[in-house]
């Protein structure tokens, strides 16, 4: 008998979910992504595809899907730049929600172990900072941000009542913004548009005074903490996230820096409900995973931006 295990990976070909697959894949494990390509690329997994452990099925979660022998499920599935997400809110709310009660209906046929992909965004506009996993946010329920927002606060809700009436062994990781290679160049967030921005010399679009601030992780980084909770014996929420703050305006100026740009920084209304300070309390997942972020800033953004100039083409003569 095979001691790998059967892993599903939901939002398998997205930007997080791509690093997870091969990742899970490496450690000798059978990886089915499910992604129906929304947001998601082919190509985010092109060099997966011919690995006889890896199969991908092209499949909404919104509709149920079955399938026997499955060990362990990671629930990535759901738009995460606000421009995607807000496309077809009602869309988004179906995914957080009717599309976790498939996932969460799966792992309970199977007995496996589910993880839920939530967020920082369950924080809303914080009032507590930084956030550690008690605060229980400040989200405006009826906002352009809210389908995303209380979509994953309800997906946690489910996974709890899950976990309490049906005692599935759930994980829920609350995700701080994240970057790396395989954002897409209209990804829409702010490490993406500023690095395109910078390399194609035009202005770098700031939002409001650019004096919000964001805590941005290193995509592996990430991906170790949710392997890490995963196994562990945690079900409670469990922020993973790097808790080095800066304002947006900071990381516009490390970009331009980090690339050699001359372009200029420009200001722009700053959207609606966009929360002022973000940044993780990681000291749960310090001590019960033993996880802390590794990469530096200026070494992910080196290969970030190599990405993006690989996706624009940009040749480099030096
Ligand atoms: P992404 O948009 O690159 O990936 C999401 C993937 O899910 C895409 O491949 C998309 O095609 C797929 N998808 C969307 N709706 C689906 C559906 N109904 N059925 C099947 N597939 C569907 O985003 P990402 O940055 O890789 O985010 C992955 C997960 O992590 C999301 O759940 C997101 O909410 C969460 N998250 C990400 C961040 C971040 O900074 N990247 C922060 C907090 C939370
Ligand atoms: N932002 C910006 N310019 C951009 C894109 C985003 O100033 O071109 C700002 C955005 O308003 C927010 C921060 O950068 O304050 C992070 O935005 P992102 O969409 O990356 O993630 P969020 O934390 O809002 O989900």
């Amino acid at each position: 008998m095979s001691s790998k295990k059967n892993i599903l990976i939901t939002g398998g070909a997205g930007f997080i979910g791509s690093h997870l697959c091969k990742r899970l894949l490496n450690d000798g494990n059978k990886i089915i992504c499910l992604d129906n390509l929304f947001t998601g690329s082919e190509n985010n997994i092109s060099n997966l595809i011919d690995n006889s452990d890896f199969e991908f099925v092209n499949h909404d979660i919104t509709k149920p899907y079955y399938r026997e022998g499955i060990d362990e499920i990671y629930n990535l599935a759901c738009p995460a730049s606000p421009i995607h997400y807000q496309i077809n809110p009602i869309k988004t709310i179906k995914t957080c929600t009717i599309g976790v009660i498939n996932m969460l209906g799966l792992a309970k046929k199977n007995n496996a172990k589910i993880l839920q992909a939530s967020t920082s965004e369950v924080y809303g506009d914080p009032e507590i900072h930084p956030q550690t996993e008690k605060y229980n946010g400040n989200v405006n329920p009826l906002g352009y941000r809210s389908c995303y927002d209380e979509g994953k606060r309800c997906s946690e809700t489910l996974f709890m009542d899950y976990y309490r009436e049906h005692n599935l062994n759930i994980k829920i990781v609350r995700i701080f913004n994240t970057y790396g290679p395989r954002m897409r160049i209209n990804d829409g967030r702010a490490i993406p548009n500023f690095i395109k921005q910078a390399l194609r010399g035009e202005d770098l679009t700031a939002y409001g005074n650019g004096s919000q601030t964001r805590s941005f992780c290193y995509v592996s980084d990430l991906v170790d903490g949710i392997y890490r909770l995963l196994i562990s014996d945690i079900n409670d929420p469990v922020n993973i996230g790097n808790p080095i703050e800066m304002s947006i305006k900071q990381m516009a100026e490390k970009i331009l820096q980090a690339t050699n740009s001359h372009s200029k920084i420009t200001y722009l209304p700053l959207p609606v409900d966009d929360p002022k300070v973000r940044q993780p309390n990681i000291g749960k997942a310090i001590k019960y995973l033993n996880w802390n972020p590794k990469i530096p800033l200026n070494e992910g953004l080196k290969t970030t931006i190599e990405h993006f100039e690989e996706q624009l083409n940009i040749k480099k003569y030096d």
